[in-house]
């Protein structure tokens, strides 16, 4: 068992690998979920201004009675504040009632026009198209996060659906280089170079929706299965351990206390089951769950990266 290992960021800040995720977790139900797993033993929580949730993430620790020093906490800057993060951060900080994150992350390289109110997430034109702010680019963004690490509000910042491409360029611009980098990894998308990558360059690589999203269809795997039964572990298990023996920070999403608490299982994996786990998730069935329209082909392919750095 590796339960609350931690990896260390470029800070020197430790990151437990396995934090709760937030997403989709509906009103009503996700203080609860975040208090039952602090007090399951979590000390992670992944949040971000466009889950609408933080508010209630912030009761559910505050319900918790466990220490702010004690928690790592991570929330994203959404497209729309790419010109004004300060305004973002701003308001994330007052919903999750504190006065400073762990962790700050760009959530999408994406900077869309946040003038245009048509859609509180994601702005459109007249033609149906996202509004991309075609003046401004993540790596202008990346600067002014930059600024943030001074006001103390953030104690480390990072980037979020990075593909390799984008991290190079970002890289040429930055003056911080990147705590993490969180993105789609699991048993069907494995993103061995990308993680590669980061850990090359002192990146945590982080990944979201380790279970396969929604209804966790990762659990049905054939592969994940025997793996799981030779282990006499359960499916989750299986997928979260395959990415934290990777040393990479798993985000598992559950509102239901026996899910939550069961996710925190990490067992150690033969180097020969992570092999197999390797070859399903970079093969022809490779599948990711999570792929808006508003986002960024992760594999980098016919989209050029928007970079008009000043
Ligand atoms: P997950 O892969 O974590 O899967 C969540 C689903 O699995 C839910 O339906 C949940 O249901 C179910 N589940 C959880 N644990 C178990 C279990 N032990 N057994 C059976 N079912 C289980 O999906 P997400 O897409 O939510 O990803 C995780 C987190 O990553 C997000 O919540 C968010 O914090 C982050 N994320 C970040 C993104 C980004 O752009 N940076 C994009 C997407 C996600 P139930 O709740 O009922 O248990």
């Amino acid at each position: 068992m590796t339960f609350s290992k931690t990896l260390t960021l470029n800070t020197g800040a430790k990151i437990p690998t396995v934090g709760l995720g937030t997403w989709q977790a509906a009103p009503g139900e996700v203080a609860k979920a975040v208090e039952a797993a602090l007090k399951a033993g979590y000390r992670h929580i992944d949040c971000a201004w466009a889950y609408g949730n933080e508010n209630e993430v912030g009761e559910g620790i505050q319900a918790s009675g466990v220490p702010r020093e004690e928690i790592f906490i991570v929330s994203k800057l959404w497209s729309t504040f790419h010109r004004t993060p300060e305004k973002g951060l701003q308001e994330s900080l007052e919903k999750l009632g504190t006065d400073y994150l762990d962790l700050y992350l760009m959530h999408w390289p994406i900077p869309l026009n946040g003038e245009n109110k048509s859609h509180p997430l994601v702005p459109t034109r007249a033609n149906g198209a996202r509004d991309l702010d075609e003046e401004w680019s993540y790596i202008d963004t990346w600067k002014e996060m930059e600024k943030l690490v001074d006001t103390g509000k953030v104690k480390a910042i990072g980037v979020s659906n990075c593909s390799v491409p984008y991290l190079e360029e970002l890289l040429k611009h930055a003056k911080i280089v990147p705590a993490a980098n969180q993105c789609e990894c699991h048993a069907l998308n494995a993103e061995l170079e990308l993680a590669d990558y980061c850990k090359s360059k002192g990146i945590v690589f982080e990944a979201y929706s380790p279970l396969g999203s929604s209804g966790s269809p990762l659990m049905k795997e054939d592969v994940v299965l025997d793996i799981a039964k030779k282990n006499g572990v359960e499916p989750g298990t299986i997928l979260l351990s395959y990415l934290v023996n990777r040393d990479i920070v798993v985000l598992p999403k559950s509102v239901n206390p026996t899910r939550i608490a069961s996710n925190q299982n990490i067992i150690d994996l033969s180097p020969e089951d992570i092999e197999k786990l390797n070859q399903l998730g970079s093969g022809d069935q490779q599948k990711r769950y999570c792929n808006p329209p508003w986002g960024v082909d992760l594999k980098f392919k016919g989209w050029k990266v928007l970079s008009t750095a000043k």
